[in-house]
């Protein structure tokens, strides 16, 4: 058959954690908590299941958890959404952006993107029709080069995709930033989808500028999240997206005959959970310290730290060490280290490889331990 994404191969994440588990090796690689999520949260789904909810949910979602969410919206950052036109609940925040893409993009349409950059951008922007315009991160701060933001928009131009805290930097946008992302947007009629899964894991007292704050850029934002990341349980895969209500009537008319709706149980075990303000307020402490126990743990060793301020990621240079493509050194060190990372280049369309690793620090104390142990033998 005629292939639509001819050039896509398997995910990066598939492919370190299958080679993790052929070696049994620590997985450092594809970013997801090896820590158990709260009981509470489980009991919460499981009293929801044992009460009968198990049929279809709404096609927007559960009701009360919109609810909820505009309420938590409302409390972290003052802005007033409206649950009823405002947010979809999704399943996850990967389908969030997809459905984000297929609303907007006509074929032919040019969509600029950040790299390195999170895996699924580009095969949802080629399946929707459109043409993917990669700018680079500047290396080695990874800082947002605005001037070739500017030049690389066309009258083609459709939208941006923005993600921050960022995967796999861990960058993460100031107000200023945004505020030059909105002027750009604006003055171009431009589309703008926001991916914020890594709303809560922000660390260095910085804080999160989500884009719902800045009504005219919001006017125009497909904001994406994931109750995976928030609440550790990427497994789950359940996620949201909000919008104003003219972009959402038309995302809502993708997802209905797509997903239809999502996973009823959860849906209303995580309305319940969500009072509990402690749960998303205490993560970026419990994962900052997380960060900064690997820090400790990498600082005697070659790999050159590449600071991450959000995200559950911190990358590492190893042209100290070795000049091995990325790909191959990932490999090297799956099989004769025992430990499997991310190389950086497999989030460019490119493949440029700056000689970085990417480690994802959502782990036990002990799995850090036992990480950092086979990366000190590196050589
Ligand atoms: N965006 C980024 C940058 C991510 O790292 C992830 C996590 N995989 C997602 C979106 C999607 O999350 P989910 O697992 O809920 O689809
Ligand atoms: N977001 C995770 C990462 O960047 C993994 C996502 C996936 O496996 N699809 O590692």
């Amino acid at each position: 058959m005629q292939s639509k994404l001819p050039h896509i191969s398997t995910s990066i994440f598939t492919v370190m954690s299958q080679l993790a588990a052929q070696h049994n090796a620590i997985n450092l690689g594809q970013g997801f908590p090896d820590f158990p999520m709260s009981p509470e949260l489980i009991e919460c789904v499981n009293k929801a299941m044992k009460a009968g909810g198990n049929q279809y949910a709404h096609t927007n979602g559960v009701p009360l958890l919109r609810e909820r969410l505009a309420e938590k919206i409302k409390f972290l950052y003052n802005v007033a959404i409206n649950p009823d036109t405002n947010i979809t609940i999704t399943p996850g925040g990967t389908y969030s952006i997809f459905c984000a893409f297929s609303t907007i993009i006509q074929p032919g349409d040019e969509v600029i993107i950040f790299e390195p950059a999170y895996d699924s951008y580009i095969p949802n922007i080629i399946f929707n029709g459109g043409i993917v315009v990669p700018i680079e991160l500047e290396f080695p701060e990874y800082s947002i080069p605005w001037d070739k933001l500017r030049a690389a928009i066309t009258p083609k131009t459709k939208a941006i995709l923005v993600n921050t805290p960022q995967n796999p930097t861990g960058v993460v946008f100031t107000k200023e930033d945004i505020l030059q992302l909105q002027e750009i947007v604006l003055s171009n009629n431009l589309y703008l989808i926001s991916d914020e899964v890594y709303e809560h894991l922000i660390y260095d007292n910085k804080l999160h500028e989500t884009v719902m704050k800045y009504p005219d850029l919001f006017a125009r934002t497909f904001v994406c999240f994931s109750f995976g990341k928030t609440y550790h349980c990427t497994g789950w895969k359940l996620g949201y997206c909000v919008a104003p209500e003219n972009l959402m009537k038309e995302y809502r008319k993708i997802h209905q005959f797509n997903a239809f709706g999502c996973d009823t149980p959860k849906q209303i075990g995580i309305a319940e959970y969500m009072t509990n303000k402690e749960a998303y307020l205490s993560i970026g402490a419990m994962y900052e310290q997380k960060r900064d126990y690997l820090r400790g743990l990498l600082d005697n060793t070659k790999f050159v730290r590449l600071p991450s301020s959000g995200s559950y990621f911190e990358s590492y240079r190893y042209d100290t060490i070795s000049n091995e493509p990325d790909k191959v050194f990932a490999e090297r060190l799956v099989k004769e280290f025992g430990i499997a990372i991310v190389p950086m280049s497999a989030f460019y369309q490119k493949a440029t490889d700056h000689k970085v690793i990417r480690l994802c620090f959502a782990k036990t104390k002990e799995t850090l331990d036992a990480a950092a142990a086979c990366l000190q033998k590196v050589h």
